[in-house]
């Protein structure tokens, strides 16, 4: 089998510029994990995190639940200068940029680095590390209703 372009690990080091949480339109879906311990974290029941902090979005047939964004599309929980749940944040955000996708090849890797400025850059993460992320987000189930 062919060795995937990142045999030899990818750099990536957040360069905290808070692009990939703040001024533009996206979604953060919630693995079923992660409902579990943001609820805990803030003390709240599922059904009342789901009321207060998330939405449904329809994905054509079925529906998916992501964090709110503010009317300027800051993730809910920007808050003061950071993630004010960083220690559970969901999945999507703790194995970003290493998503399935961008992984598919160098150049899919590379068109990603437009968006974000620690992609190329800094911390060297090793071929397993990078597996890891892959396993994981194939592994937490994202909540589809
Ligand atoms: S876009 Fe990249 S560098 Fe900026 S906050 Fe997100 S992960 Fe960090
Ligand atoms: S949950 Fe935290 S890390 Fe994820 S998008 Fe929102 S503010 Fe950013």
């Amino acid at each position: 089998m062919e060795e995937p372009f990142y045999k030899d690990g990818l750099c990536f080091e957040c360069q905290r510029c808070s692009g990939c949480c703040r001024f533009d339109p996206g979604y953060v879906f919630l693995s079923h994990t992660d409902l579990e311990k943001l609820a805990s974290k803030l003390s709240l029941t599922e059904d009342e995190f789901l009321e207060k902090y998330c939405v449904k979005v329809d994905i054509g047939g079925s529906f998916r639940i992501s964090l709110i964004e503010k009317e300027n599309y800051d993730c809910i929980f920007w808050r003061d200068g950071g993630c004010a749940v960083y220690d559970v944040r969901p999945l999507q955000c703790r194995s970003y940029p290493f998503w399935a996708p961008y992984l598919e090849s160098r150049e899919a890797w590379d068109s990603v680095a437009s968006s974000c400025p620690g992609i190329n850059r800094g911390k060297l993460h090793t071929r397993q590390e990078i597996e890891e992320h892959l396993a994981r987000r194939k592994m937490e189930r994202l909540i589809t209703i």
